[in-house]
């Protein structure tokens, strides 16, 4: 899952494609027989459109939002995707563009991500509606944060999981080194910003994290008690204590 911060990669999207459009979505697939890897067939072209237009009203729906614009998704065969679009573990998104470029995984994702997504999951998509109905994010917790935390998986594993693992092992990252520190690996900054984000929305509101995510991090300390009312460091403590009985 590549961030979109680090977005400097341009796919390459030289065709042949097959252009299905339904909803909100416009999906480019390759046609059969393109390459080694399996193209999508008409009825799994069907179910990505389906998944990805149940996704916006999904997201539509968490954020309180209302985005209903056209979303283009690039979907590879499996064995072209890192060449042309630098990875073929996860997707990345071009923000200006509204464009979603993803490999084609075959066998849907075992461990679903909010029960229906299983082809390309929700993460991109959240970051499409959040740049165009919340804002651009000031920091990458609250940017991929929000995306993990209505996706609820990491690498096709619950975010859960893995921050049951963590927490055993002693390694709960405090909140403020998920805003500062830039160097926490992805497999854990990962699920540990999506559990930080889902219990920010559980604990202050959606209305009050969207204020949140357009908060400089240098003036993040201070803003989290105007915006909330609560400071930082008790929201700290009790962000802690929740990480601890996740066990
Ligand atoms: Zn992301």
């Amino acid at each position: 899952m590549v961030s979109f911060m680090s977005l400097s990669f341009k796919a390459d999207v030289t065709g042949p494609w097959i252009v299905t459009s339904g909803g909100n979505i416009i999906l480019y697939s390759r046609p059969h027989n393109y390459s080694k890897s399996n193209s999508p067939d008409s009825i799994t072209i069907r179910q990505i459109l389906n998944e990805q237009n149940h996704a916006i009203e999904y997201i539509n729906r968490v954020l309180l939002t209302n985005y209903n614009s056209k979303v283009q998704i690039f979907l590879y065969n499996l064995d072209e995707a890192k060449d042309k679009i630098g990875t073929n573990a996860g997707g990345f998104v071009s923000l200006n563009k509204s464009q979603i470029f993803f490999p084609y995984f075959e066998n849907p994702n075992k461990y679903v991500s909010q029960g229906t997504f299983v082809y390309l999951g929700i993460h991109e998509m959240v970051h499409i509606i959040t740049k165009k109905k919340v804002g651009f994010p000031k920091s990458r917790l609250f940017g991929e944060g929000f995306a993990n935390a209505i996706d609820g998986t990491y690498g096709r594993a619950s975010i859960y999981d893995l921050m049951k693992e963590h927490v055993k092992n002693g390694n709960i990252i405090k909140p403020l080194d998920l805003l500062e520190k830039p160097n926490i690996p992805d497999i854990i900054f990962y699920p540990q910003s999506g559990v930080f984000i889902k219990w920010l929305f559980d604990n202050y509101g959606i209305a009050n994290a969207k204020r949140l995510y357009k908060v400089k991090r240098t003036k993040f300390v201070k803003k989290f008690k105007k915006v909330t009312g609560d400071d930082f460091d008790s929201m700290t403590d009790k962000y802690l204590k929740y990480c601890n009985s996740l066990n």
